[in-house]
């Protein structure tokens, strides 16, 4: 196994790590990036983005991650492909005893500060009809490509908060929105409940799952299917969004941060400091509320300032060591 030591070791390529890097390398960090499974993150698999401050004219969302892979290229931050299978956290670092993870099952980098930036996964039914369709009209959020179905007809999956509040996003732009639930209730706060049951063109199926999402360049409808009659309807819709949750993708790490229920990592409130010093979360990894390209970039940047500072604070207890 190949061995090296670095400064600063960011983990995810989506906005969070890309503005990390961006930061980092400006502060002289020599950040190392690794991409992981999905160089990019779940923005390569949306079409355009429009809400992204300073692009008036929209972006695509494969190409909004080249163009911040190429801004943080430009400072000299070394981005490579490659997956970081394991890691090890020291409780107490140190020069002599830093962090540890391990790439591909065979290069060990050894690291001042970790930046964890390994977002989170939508979680899908598992259609074959849902992935043929993914970014042809199916979709796992509403707040980035609802305004594409403006004035057309809908169907959202999913019967928890999200799903409550993106139907109700939803059905601020369309004609209607068709609810899809499960069970004969749903899981979400009263309030966004009533929010939903109340809004005139959004029409809630219960007990009801999807069979097959039709169409061939794009959704033409969804056969759904009433579990408790076993009656099948086609619902004329041109858009599909899909609201059961996500997944963090936190799993290596959980042995030594600190997560809270549904796996997102906790960090102290105003920072990206997770338990472990020298440690830092940003994006979807460690948001389970906002989950938009512009806050994980945000809070990256927040994670290259504070693994800076933390590095600062290695220097002098160095230096205090020499004298
Ligand atoms: P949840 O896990 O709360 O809900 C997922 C929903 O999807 C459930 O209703 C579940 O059904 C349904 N579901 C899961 N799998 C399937 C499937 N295969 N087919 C059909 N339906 C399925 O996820 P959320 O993303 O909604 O929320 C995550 C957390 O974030 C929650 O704690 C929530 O309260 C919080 N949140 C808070 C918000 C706010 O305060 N404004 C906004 C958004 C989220 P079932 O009920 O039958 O299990």
């Amino acid at each position: 196994m190949t061995s090296e030591h670095v400064k600063c070791l960011i983990i995810g390529s989506g906005p969070a790590g890309y503005t990390a890097a961006i930061y980092a390398a400006r502060a002289n960090m020599n950040p190392v990036l690794y991409q992981g499974g999905q160089p990019g993150g779940q923005l390569t698999i949306t079409t355009e983005v429009d809400n992204f401050p300073g692009y008036p004219e929209g972006v695509q969302g494969p190409q909004m991650m080249q163009d911040l892979e190429s801004q943080a290229r430009r400072f000299g931050s070394d981005i490579r492909y490659g997956l970081v299978t394991q890691v090890e956290f020291s409780e107490n670092p140190g020069r002599d005893k830093p962090h540890r993870a391990i790439v591909d099952d065979n290069h060990e980098i050894t690291a001042d500060s970790i930046i964890i930036s390994t977002g989170a996964s939508a979680k899908w039914l598992g259609l074959p009809s849902e992935m043929r369709l993914n970014g042809l009209g199916v979709s796992a959020c509403a707040v980035c490509d609802g305004f594409f179905f403006r004035n057309q007809e809908v169907a959202i999956v999913g019967a928890g908060d999200t799903a409550a509040e993106e139907a109700s996003y939803l059905a601020n732009l369309c004609k209607k929105v068709y609810m899809i639930v499960r069970r004969d209730e749903m899981r979400a706060s009263r309030f966004m409940q009533q929010r939903v049951k109340t809004a005139p063109n959004i029409e809630i199926l219960y007990n009801t799952e999807t069979q097959e999402i039709l169409g061939d360049e794009g959704v033409t409808g969804a056969r759904v299917k009433n579990t408790v009659t076993g009656e099948e309807t086609v619902l004329a819709v041109t858009g599909f969004f899909v609201a059961i949750g996500h997944k963090p993708n936190t799993d290596i790490f959980k042995a030594y941060v600190d997560l809270d229920d549904h796996g997102y990592i906790i960090t102290e409130k105003g920072s990206t400091r997770t338990n472990i010093p020298g440690v830092f979360a940003c994006g979807d990894a460690q948001d389970n509320v906002y989950r938009q390209a512009i806050t994980a970039a945000g809070t990256g940047c927040m994670a290259a300032l504070d693994a800076e500072r933390y590095l600062v604070t290695l220097e002098m207890q160095d230096q205090e060591v020499v004298h």
